[in-house]
């Protein structure tokens, strides 16, 4: 957290509160948050905080490699992760939520791939979680 305050300093980035609390925002959350959720989120402290801020602090963070984005949801809002490591992502259809999905994969635990060095590698899966799959069950049961 500090570290990337400190990175964004030495770029010459300023850094105002909102950013600041971006930041916290991010580092503090599991989930994979849209502009939008993180400019809700944000706005209850900071009423002034610009969608611009939030889009260019975004940027910034993404330059440094702290965050990722990921545009699993087919025709809808990139969503942002604040977790960098390389892994995969799976989505409900059911109720729309994002999970991490560790997977035993060789190219991304070497990081390389015929001599070429791996920065982003992202697969999407999509299906029903484990949540909704125990719902549907239970429902049948009862009918
Ligand atoms: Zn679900
Ligand atoms: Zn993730």
């Amino acid at each position: 957290m500090k570290e990337i305050l400190e990175k964004l300093r030495v770029k010459g980035v300023t850094l105002t509160p909102q950013r600041i609390a971006i930041v916290e925002f991010l580092k503090k959350i599991t989930a994979h948050p849209t502009v939008d959720d993180i400019h809700k989120a944000i706005r209850r402290k900071y009423p002034t905080m610009s969608m611009a801020t939030v889009y260019s602090t975004l940027e910034l963070l993404k330059e440094l490699g702290e965050i990722q984005e990921l545009s699993i949801r087919k025709r809808g809002k990139a969503c942002f992760d604040s977790n960098p490591k390389l892994h995969h992502h799976f989505l409900c259809r059911k109720c729309g939520k994002i999970t991490d999905v560790e997977v035993d994969c060789p190219i991304i635990k070497k990081g390389w791939v015929d001599e070429c060095k791996v920065e982003e590698a992202q697969a999407y899966l999509y299906g029903v979680c484990s949540e909704c799959l125990k719902k549907e069950k239970s429902k049948k049961d009862k009918s």
